[in-house]
């Protein structure tokens, strides 16, 4: 690998395709009261997946450069829904956010959520 640089200009362009490509969503959950906002969608150079961080309690995303094969989990969870992928926080560096399909309330599990777009919508 050539290092730094690489680093710093993957990490540039993400922050600069998340602005151009990807929706803006917003969370809430009526019975926990959990509200946060994430980011949908990849874009031209990277896609993601948006997980549930359990230790700092953020929807976080995992990136990856797109072309580039899907993360390996560093482990998974197993739950009444399957094996769930756990990947590490990109907020608090633990190996602690797992796979979220957007839908369930990732912290008490309630159906009774809203997703809403925030208005910014990007495609
Ligand atoms: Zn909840
Ligand atoms: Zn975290």
């Amino acid at each position: 690998m050539k290092g730094r640089s690489v680093r710093l200009t993957v990490m540039s362009l993400l922050l600069t395709t998340v602005a151009i490509a990807g929706m803006q969503m917003a969370f809430e959950c009526n019975r926990c009261g959990l509200t946060e906002a994430f980011s949908t969608g990849g874009g031209f150079r990277f896609q993601q997946m948006t997980c549930f961080c359990t230790n700092c309690s953020h929807i976080v995303s995992v990136t990856w450069k797109r072309g580039d094969a899907v993360p390996k989990p560093v482990t998974y969870q197993l739950t009444h829904q399957g094996a769930v992928p756990i990947y590490q926080c990109p907020r608090c560096f633990k190996d602690t956010a797992r796979q979220w399909g957007q839908k369930l309330c990732p912290k008490c599990g309630s159906t009774n959520t809203v997703v809403k777009g925030t208005g910014e919508i990007y495609d």
